[in-house]
C-alpha cells in the first residue's frame, strides 16, 4: 500500500460500521468483577479507542513497531527524557525548538540527564562529543527556526556504533516528506499540533518507535502515571488531519518553493532559508533524505530587527502568530517570541506557508517588502 492510502485506510476498524469513526468520550469502561477487560479498556488515562486508532495510524505511516501519543509535543519530549536512566548524557543539535532547549537546560531537582548542545554538522566536534557515555542523540531536521538539515543516516550510523539512541523531531518534515526510521533513527517525535492536525485547532504529540518494544511499554507506563494523555476528541481530530496530510503537504511544498524563490530575488532580503532552494547549502542532502522541502520558510531582512518587524507589521494576509502547519499562512519574528536567551538572528522572520493561492501570498509579501 502506498503512503497516501495507508494514511487514509489504516486503521480500518469500523467498530460499529461507521465509516467515519465514532468518538469514545467515556472515562471508564465496563469490566469484570476481577478487572477482566471484555472490551479491552479500563480507565481513560490507561487507554482509549480513538488514541489507539491514532497510534496505529502513526505507526503505519512512519513504519515503526509502535507509537505513543501524548497531550502535546512537549509532553512527548518530557516522557522520553523521563525514560532515560539516571546520569544519562544527551547530545542535542544547536538549533532546536526553543522550549526544548529551555527544558533541557532547566536543572530540575530530579533531572536524570545532562544536555550538551553542539553543531551536528561540525563532524569533528560531533565525533569528539560522541562516546560510549552518550545515551541519546537529539535533533530536528529541518530545524526550528533556521531550517538547517542534519544528515540523518550519517548521525544515526555514528550513534549506533557507540550504542547511543537517536531521536529525530520530524515535526517540520512530517512522515509525508521524510521517514527517519528507515534512515536509522530509533525514535521519531512529532508535535501533532502542527501539520498532522493540520488546521491550527488541536494539540497533541507522539513518539514513534523503530524496533524497541520495551521503550513503547515504558512510555505508556510513564504517560499513564504522569497523566500527559491525549484527549479522545483530539485523537479523533488528528487522525482526521492525517488522512489529508499527503495532499496538503504537496501544496505546502509547492507554495513554499514559489515564495522562497521570489524572496531570493528581492533586494530587501539578505538570506532565504529553504532546503529545496537549489542555492541552499543543504540542497543535495535535502534531495537525498526528503521528498519535498516542506511548508516552512525563514528569511533574514536587510536592515536588522526593525526592518524585519516592519515587514511583519505590513502584511495583511499572513497572520502574525506563532505555531505552524495549518491551512493559513503565519509569520513571526522568532527572536521576539523566544525572548531572553534566544540565539535566532534578530532580522529573521519565520513563515508557515499555508494552502492559499501562492500569487496572493507573493503579492502580500511584495507589498510589505516594498514598504521598507
Ligand atoms: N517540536 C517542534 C519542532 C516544535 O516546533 C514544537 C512546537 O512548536 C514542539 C516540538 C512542541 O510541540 P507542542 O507545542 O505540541 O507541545
Amino acid at each position: 500500500m502506498k503512503p497516501e492510502t495507508t494514511a487514509i485506510h489504516i486503521p480500518n476498524k469500523r467498530r460499529d460500521g461507521a465509516v467515519a469513526p465514532s468518538i469514545h468520550l467515556s472515562t471508564t469502561f465496563d469490566h469484570g468483577p476481577a478487572n477482566e477487560r471484555p472490551f479491552g479498556y479500563e480507565y481513560i488515562r490507561g487507554g482509549n479507542p480513538n488514541v489507539d486508532d491514532l497510534e496505529e495510524r502513526l505507526t503505519a505511516i512512519e513504519g515503526g513497531i509502535g507509537a505513543v501519543a501524548f497531550s502535546s509535543g512537549m509532553a512527548a519530549v518530557s516522557a522520553i527524557l523521563n525514560a532515560l536512566s539516571s546520569g544519562s548524557r544527551v547530545l542535542i543539535h544547536k538549533d532546536v525548538y526553543f522550549d526544548l532547549r529551555t527544558l533541557a537546560l532547566l536543572k530540575l531537582p530530579y533531572s536524570n540527564y545532562t544536555a550538551e548542545f553542539l553543531d551536528f554538522n561540525d563532524e569533528v566536534a560531533f565525533a569528539d562529543a560522541l562516546d560510549g557515555d552518550v545515551s541519546l542523540i537529539w535533533f530536528e531536521s529541518p530545524s526550528n527556526p533556521l531550517l538547517e538539515l542534519v544528515d540523518i543516516k550519517r548521525v544515526c550510523g555514528s550513534a549506533a556504533s557507540v550504542g547511543a539512541k537517536t531521536l529525530i523531531d520530524g515535526t517540520f518534515a512530517t512522515p509525508a516528506l521524510q521517514r527517519p526510521l528507515e534512515l536509522g533513527a530509533d525514535y521519531v517525535l512529532h508535535s501533532l499540533t502542527k501539520y498532522l492536525g493540520g488546521h491550527s485547532d488541536v494539540q497533541g504529540g507522539a513518539l514513534v518507535i523503530r524496533d524497541d518494544a520495551l521503550i513503547v511499554d515504558k512510555l505508556i507506563q510513564i504517560r499513564t502515571l504522569t497523566g500527559g494523555v491525549l484527549a479522545p476528541f483530539n485523537a479523533w481530530m488528528i487522525s482526521r488531519g492525517i488522512q489529508t496530510l499527503h495532499c496538503r503537504m504537496e501544496r505546502h511544498c509547492a507554495n513554499a518553493l514559489i515564495i522562497a524563490k521570489m524572496l531570493e530575488g528581492r533586494d530587501e532580503v539578505e538570506r532565504v532559508r529553504y532546503p529545496f532552494l537549489p542555492s541552499s547549502p543543504d540542497y543535495e542532502l535535502a534531495r537525498k533524505q526528503m521528498s519535498g522541502g516542506g511548508g516552512m520558510v525563514s528569511f533574514e531582512v536587510r536592515g536588522g530587527r526593525d526592518a524585519a518587524i516592519k515587514v511583519a507589521s505590513k502584511l495583511s494576509l499572513f497572520v502574525n502568530a506563532t505555531s505552524l502547519g495549518g491551512v493559513e499562512s503565519l509569520i513571526e519574528h522568532r527572536a521576539s517570541v523566544e525572548g531572553e536567551g534566544t540565539t535566532t538572528p534578530q532580522n529573521l522572520l519565520r513563515m508557515s506557508i499555508g494552502l492559499e493561492n501562492p500569487q496572493d501570498l507573493v503579492a502580500d509579501l511584495v507589498q510589505a517588502l516594498s514598504a521598507l
